[in-house]
């Protein structure tokens, strides 16, 4: 029976949320395949292998304690000792940090290749999985093949492909960690990054920053409206590699891809990488100080200005979120 894996990412006992899509995607290929759906639990918290039987039909797991704190090295080998144990056909793992980082290392791991970044995947009459990626900074849509080796392997971009219906009450297979390979990185503490409270999956509004913010201090104004809207924050590349927000609000080609009601563009010129992003936004407004900015090509709203000022006018417009004791006492009233 030819399998479909998806590798379920989880973090302190819970799922990532990509691990949603890759299951909608994994049974998509699954079905079209004629096989069948395993997902792969690598985490002490056994009690995921449950929610994700409910997507797949099989769940390999091995719930090591030693595999609490992630690794490269721990989890990367044992993906590879599983793909060889059971061959499947397919390898579907999220296209997040860390997914990024292990996808590469499994692949080598078992002598076959990886297609990095899909945004879409179809199947050919043989099984061949044909994935399709921006490439040429976004101009060009590839599809690249892996004619010879076997499994194929592919990090899919979170955000790009619709979840999938539960039901399956799939089985659950305990593989056990044996004889580990002496490792050469000990994981001493972790701490989180700071990132923003309201995640950008799923946001209804986003109001994102690019290099036309100017200095971090802008972006804290950025951040103060993003508050006060109830809206996540973005970024383009510009405004991460400037250091004013962390690498988890990056929206476009390498980074989130975001479809909220309302998305406000400030001092973001439009790049094709930024755009693939955020381009399915219902409206979007955009705020940028050249009137020949990209991003007025495409937004609902163009306001030719500067953005500092437009947030400026805009945190004084609008009114003030109200605390719990007030929103408590208006219940009461
Ligand atoms: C392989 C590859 C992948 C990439 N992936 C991504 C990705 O995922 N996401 C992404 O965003 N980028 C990505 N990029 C980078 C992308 O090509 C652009 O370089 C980037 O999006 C530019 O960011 P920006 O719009 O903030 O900066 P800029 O292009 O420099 O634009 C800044 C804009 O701000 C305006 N401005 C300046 N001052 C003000 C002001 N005071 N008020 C109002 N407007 C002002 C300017 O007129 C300009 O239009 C990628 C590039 C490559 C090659």
């Amino acid at each position: 029976m030819r399998e479909v894996w998806v590798y379920a990412e989880s973090e302190a006992g819970r799922l990532h949320p990509v691990v949603d899509e890759l299951m909608g995607e994994g049974r998509r290929l699954a079905d079209r395949l004629g096989g069948s759906l395993g997902a792969v639990l690598l985490s002490p918290h056994d009690s995921l292998a449950g929610e994700l039987a409910l997507w797949a039909d099989r769940v390999y797991v091995t719930p090591d304690p030693r595999l609490d704190r992630y690794t490269d090295e721990r989890h990367s080998q044992l993906l590879a000792r599983l793909i060889e144990a059971y061959r499947p056909e397919i390898v579907l793992i999220g296209g997040t940090r860390r997914g990024k980082s292990l996808a590469p290392r499994a692949a080598a791991r078992v002598g076959t290749g990886l297609i990095a970044d899909c945004t879409s995947l179809k199947l050919d009459e043989d099984g061949l999985l044909l994935a399709a990626l921006p490439t040429f900074g976004g101009r060009l849509l590839a599809t690249i093949v892996c004619p010879n080796h076997r499994p194929q392997m592919a990090t899919l971009v979170p955000g790009a492909f619709a979840s999938g219906p539960k039901g399956a009450g799939g089985k659950i297979i305990n593989y056990p960690w044996a004889d580990p390979e002496a490792g050469t990185v000990k994981v001493l503490e972790q701490k989180p990054l700071p990132v923003d409270d309201r995640p950008l999956k799923g946001a209804e509004i986003v109001i994102a920053g690019g290099r036309g913010m100017g200095s971090r201090e802008n972006f804290v104004l950025l951040e103060e409206v993003a508050r006060l809207l109830g809206a996540a924050v973005g970024a383009s590349r510009g405004a991460v590699d400037a250091g004013w927000t962390g690498p988890g609000q990056l929206i476009g080609q390498t980074g989130a891809i975001v479809r909220p009601q309302l998305y406000i563009a400030c001092g973001i010129s439009g790049a094709t990488q930024h755009v693939v992003g955020m381009q399915r936004a219902e409206v979007v407004v955009a705020v940028d100080k050249d009137p020949k900015a990209p991003i007025f090509d495409l937004a609902t709203y163009g306001i030719v200005g500067d953005c500092r000022e437009f947030l400026l006018e805009l945190k004084r417009r609008l009114p003030a979120p109200c605390s719990a004791d007030e929103e408590n006492q208006g219940k009461n009233d």
